[in-house]
């Protein structure tokens, strides 16, 4: 038998007392005294306090937009505060400019928080709300925790790190042969409570670094009810594990963070992501430990998507999840807040249709309606659901979607919009307002593709005549219609001249008569239609013709037909 010391008593409340002494000779408060200068918020009945606690290790993605809105509509809806807190204790993982990225990407989507961090500092009594500044605060409740014999230091010497992290352990780790020995690994774990006073003192004399952790008094095999309010009801089991508090550098971890954070910002609903259901027996436990009122917890499941037949998560890397990707491509925020409604809430379109004018806030968005196995990410049905959305728009709330969209990716469009903004808008125009608005595109990236043939500078032909088209007939017709044509013809007129070239080369007028004997004609005047079209738009599909027609002006209308007339 190996001769072990003993291990420190944490009963005796001398002894713990005199090692947070050691530990924490600076903190004076004490954590009634910080509790004090956070007063319980004065909040009608019901409110909701819930924040959002991004890490800056990056761009806002779709999975974290997601939760974001959960929060957002749960505080405001019930009259409660929302808040955003950075989470910016692992300075390694940080990326620089990512939180302002971040606040920036979220005020783009129009989330608004009531406290927290802004671009230039913050708002709310209940900060500072970046994590990095919190750091006498925590120290004070992990004193306490000393003091009350639930928390400890371990130290570890610089040739013991050293040996931690050499490539040998690594490489023993990594090889095939490495067992995990856990009833081993649990003694090494109670090992480390195995220390005296005078050894912290020598410690601390030679200037090492202490992590702080748990004295966990769980048994794993223990399980409690414990209610999800996404997840519904679960078994949690106890937590046997002397995890971390505060890092050899004296900031947090999560979990420490997690429970001393939302205590004192009043937090009532943690709204995350699931994959931090497995931390959640740390955090019952921290919150017993401190003697905090455990929040309500909503664990949000990953955001799917469909992969040959499959469903998987949807990674960082996939398309869809940078938010910075939906401004590129033009997605205007409130076609993305409508899609994010949409997989939110399975009631929320059928509750859209009844209510076509009301915005989604004013939605009564329900948490049992929420998908507790992860809802799946279609671009298809977000490009729907944004066309939808874009049909509702006057032609100016158009025109000036796609400019300020333009000016960012694509000046050259830009400038051929800017210079002249009437011509633009009356081609937003066409087949507004009525019943069934055209659904043309539903992000600024897709107009110029939907209406570039109306500027010279970008008018090509791209579609092709269908197999069989007799060419001489198409020269004929475009030759003989430019002759003709005429702006100032009201539609019936226009369509007239159509009909009636139509017939003069032998094609149907009269939809009823060549469907009643289709090989009495060459085609129809819906033939006779394409070929105008090609000419004038270089495509088979465009808004209605006449609009068109009339809006390029009997120049360009001809000119496009002769010159395509002569190019066959
Ligand atoms: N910083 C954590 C994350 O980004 C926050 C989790 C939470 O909301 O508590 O995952």
């Amino acid at each position: 038998m190996t001769d072990k010391k003993d291990f420190f008593d944490f009963t005796n409340t001398e002894a713990c007392a005199a090692l947070a002494e050691l530990l924490f000779p600076n903190v004076t408060e004490s954590p009634e005294e910080c509790i004090a200068r956070f007063p319980a918020r004065k909040l009608p009945e019901g409110a909701k306090v819930t924040r959002f606690a991004p890490s800056p290790t990056g761009f806002l993605h779709f999975g974290g937009l997601f939760p974001t809105t959960v929060g957002e509509r749960l505080a405001h809806q019930s009259g409660g505060v929302f808040i955003l807190r950075i989470e910016d204790t692992d300075a390694k993982r940080e990326v620089e400019g990512a939180a302002e990225n971040l606040i920036n990407t979220l005020a783009h989507y129009g989330i608004k928080f009531d406290e927290g961090a802004t671009a230039d500092g913050e708002t709310g009594i209940y900060g500072p709300y970046r994590q990095s500044q919190r750091g006498p605060i925590y120290h004070v409740f992990a004193k306490q925790l000393v003091k009350e014999g639930k928390a400890y230091p371990c130290f570890t010497t610089a040739e013991e790190l050293e040996k931690l992290n050499s490539s040998d352990k690594k490489e023993e780790i990594k090889s095939k042969d490495w067992h995990f020995d856990a009833e081993a690994a649990r003694e090494q774990m109670l090992d480390q409570r195995r220390f005296d006073l005078d050894d912290v003192k020598a410690s601390l004399e030679k200037g090492e670094n202490f992590v702080l952790r748990i004295k966990t008094d769980g048994d794993v095999s223990v399980k409690h009810p414990f209610t999800d309010l996404i997840k519904g009801n679960l078994e949690v089991p106890e937590n046997d594990e002397d995890f971390v508090l505060l890092k050899s550098d004296g900031i947090p971890t999560y979990h420490f963070a997690h429970a001393v954070d939302d205590r004192l910002m009043g937090t009532t609903h943690v709204i995350r992501g699931e994959e931090w259901l497995p931390s959640l027996p740390k955090h019952i436990q921290l919150f017993k430990y401190l003697g905090f009122k455990l929040p309500k917890y909503m664990h949000i499941a990953q955001i799917m998507k469909l992969e040959n037949g499959a469903k998987k998560k949807l990674s960082k890397r996939d398309m869809g999840a940078n938010m910075n990707d939906y401004k590129r491509m033009g997605y205007a925020p409130e076609c993305v807040m409508e899609y994010v409604m949409t997989l939110l809430n399975s009631n929320y379109e059928e509750w859209h249709a009844q209510n076509p004018d009301k915005k989604y806030t004013d939605f009564p968005f329900s948490i049992k309606k929420m998908s507790t196995s992860g809802c799946l990410f279609d671009f298809a049905k977000l490009g729907d659901v944004s066309k939808n959305v874009l049909c509702k728009y006057t032609a100016d709330q158009i025109y000036d979607g796609v400019c300020e969209w333009a000016r960012e990716f694509d000046p050259e469009f830009a400038a051929l919009l800017e210079r002249d903004a009437d011509y633009a808008k009356s081609i937003f125009a066409i087949g507004r307002g009525g019943k069934k608005p055209r659904k043309d595109f539903g992000a600024w990236g897709e107009v110029k593709a939907y209406m570039g043939f109306f500027y010279d500078e970008l008018f090509n032909i791209t579609d092709n005549f269908p197999e069989g088209t007799d060419i001489e007939d198409v020269k004929k017709v475009l030759k003989d219609f430019a002759e003709q044509f005429d702006a100032a013809d009201d539609q019936n007129a226009w369509f007239d001249k159509i009909k009636a070239t139509a017939e003069k080369y032998g094609y149907a007028s009269d939809m009823k008569a060549y469907k009643a004997s289709p090989e009495s004609f060459k085609g129809s005047v819906a033939d006779v239609s394409s070929f105008l079209r090609l000419a004038v738009t270089g495509r088979l599909n465009s808004p209605d013709m006449y609009e068109v027609m009339r809006i390029l002006g009997a120049d360009r209308v001809k000119a496009r037909m002769i010159s395509y007339a002569d190019e066959l």
